[in-house]
């Protein structure tokens, strides 16, 4: 079969002309092929293998293109990179890899396609097409990677020991394919993932967390945090979560496997957000539980004070991580804080409750109630009605609150100044106490959120602590 229609972007004219030019063999390979079979879209990143020089076959495509690119050259690996138009373009000369016991990197040599077939993570990442003029457009499938693709299944080309063992990246690599494609990972890979599970620990954090954000952004994250439970690398790379796993019973008395709960609430958050933080949130937020976990004879399991446990587990996993301790950080850190806050409003709610959450939760109440409404993962029907209409009843209830009292990004309305001038005080502890009264008093819906409600109550309050105005 002929897959010309693959090849219609003009870049792939160029590129084999370019390669004839330099009297190269040069074919398209990896995710770019394995994308268009699977009709997934046009990707923008195109792999280029060159049975020569990838750097040389690179500044050639350049200077036949109009506006001769920059190439970016990486020296170390003999690649090469180009951007044109919205695509971006990776050329690399086939190799031939050899691995040794003792070292991480590979022993590398120049190699045929063949040999870079090889060398590359799964079937389906292994199909390469020609761009040759004696076979252009020729799908080069020596590992049958097409009927892969058909069946959904990952599948190593070589023996999949000694493929992961080699470098145990592709272990991960091989349960996010599963997870964004919805595929199925062959036993005997399964089998060598778990045997090399412990060989992740070679891998640099950022090469791990790149995929785990990866398996946080397909549509259903749970295939993949089930299979990394699984073969066990969670124990690994996540093991707050798999301290969530498992049910005790005391007296007849169980609670959820919170493992499990856990996924349902990030594969109900993909439904409704693409916001990699705030997956990020669900995927943590119970994780406090463990370790506050108790049994009392009375009121049965609880977990006192796991939120506040949990955002602290926060900081000290994306540290381990090397994940951003910024505000993307603080974000996930506060969701997990406030996760149950809503829930125990939603019985309840009040005005002052509700101007409270805005205050607390500012630019991010609406993320925080996308989080609470995934984590309703009740199999009763009625409950799930009435808890999503609770909720329901707290959003309503937030509109209303901030139109009137615009409490989600909260400035005092009286300012320190004014109060420092008011009572001809310099900075001091009486200011702080002011401040704080007429923040309290706007939360709590004893006077509006304007300034000469607010100006009235700090001269109350100055008096009561014995200041005198300037006037
Ligand atoms: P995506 O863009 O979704 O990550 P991709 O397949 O293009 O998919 P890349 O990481 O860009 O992924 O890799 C390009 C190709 O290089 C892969 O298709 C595969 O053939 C090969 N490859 C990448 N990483 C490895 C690896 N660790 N071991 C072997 N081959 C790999």
């Amino acid at each position: 079969m002929n897959y010309k229609q693959a090849l219609k972007h003009h870049i792939f004219d160029v590129i084999s002309q370019s390669a004839q030019q330099l009297n190269v063999d040069c074919f398209v390979i990896g995710g770019f092929v394995r994308d268009y079979l699977l009709e997934r879209g046009d990707a923008k990143d195109i792999d280029v293998v060159a049975v020569g020089s990838g750097i040389q076959l690179a500044q050639q495509v350049a200077k036949n293109l109009p506006n001769h690119p920059k190439v970016q050259i990486f020296k170390t690996y003999g690649t090469a990179m180009l951007k044109h138009e919205d695509i971006e373009i990776e050329f690399v000369g086939a190799r031939k890899e050899s691995y040794n016991e003792d070292s991480r990197n590979p022993f590398v040599e120049n190699g045929t396609l063949e040999d870079d077939q090889n060398r590359r993570d799964f079937t389906i990442n292994a199909l390469a097409l020609s761009l040759n003029s004696s076979n252009y457009a020729e799908l080069l499938d020596p590992f049958n990677g097409i009927e892969d693709l058909d069946k959904g299944i990952i599948r190593t080309p070589l023996d999949p020991d000694i493929t992961y063992s080699d470098d145990p990246l592709r272990m991960l690599r091989a349960i996010r394919f599963a997870t964004q494609l919805n595929f199925t990972i062959e036993n005997a890979s399964l089998k060598a993932i778990s045997d090399n599970k412990e060989r992740i620990e070679i891998i640099t954090k950022e090469r791990i967390v790149v995929e785990l954000h990866k398996i946080l952004q397909s549509k259903t994250p749970s295939i993949g945090f089930k299979l990394l439970e699984q073969t066990g690398l969670l124990d690994y790379i996540l093991p707050e979560l798999t301290a969530l796993k498992g049910i005790d019973e005391i007296e007849g008395q169980k609670h959820k496997d919170n493992f499990y709960h856990t996924l349902e609430v990030v594969d109900n958050i993909a439904k409704t957000t693409d916001n990699l933080w705030l997956r990020w949130a669900a995927l943590l937020h119970d994780i406090g539980k463990a370790p506050t976990k108790k049994f009392h004879k009375k009121i049965g399991w609880t977990f006192h004070g796991h939120e506040f446990v949990g955002s602290k587990m926060v900081y000290k996993l994306f540290k381990r991580l090397k994940m951003p301790l910024n505000d993307k950080m603080k974000f996930v850190q506060k969701m997990v804080f406030m996760s149950s806050r809503p829930i125990v409003l939603a019985t309840d709610v009040t005005d002052s409750a509700v101007r409270r959450l805005v205050f607390d939760a500012g630019e991010y109440v609406d993320d925080l109630m996308t989080l609470c409404e995934a984590d309703i993962t009740t199999k009763n029907p009625k409950k799930f009605k009435k808890y999503h209409h609770n909720f329901k009843i707290v959003r309503d209830k937030i509109i209303e609150v901030e139109e009137r009292d615009h409490v989600r990004n909260f400035q005092p309305p009286v300012s320190g100044e004014e109060i420092m001038e008011a009572f001809n005080l310099k900075p001091s502890r009486e200011i702080g106490i002011i401040k704080e009264a007429i923040k309290e008093a706007i939360l709590e819906g004893d006077i509006p959120n304007e300034h000469d409600a607010a100006i009235q109550l700090m001269l109350e309050k100055g008096k009561a602590l014995g200041l005198k105005t300037t006037e």
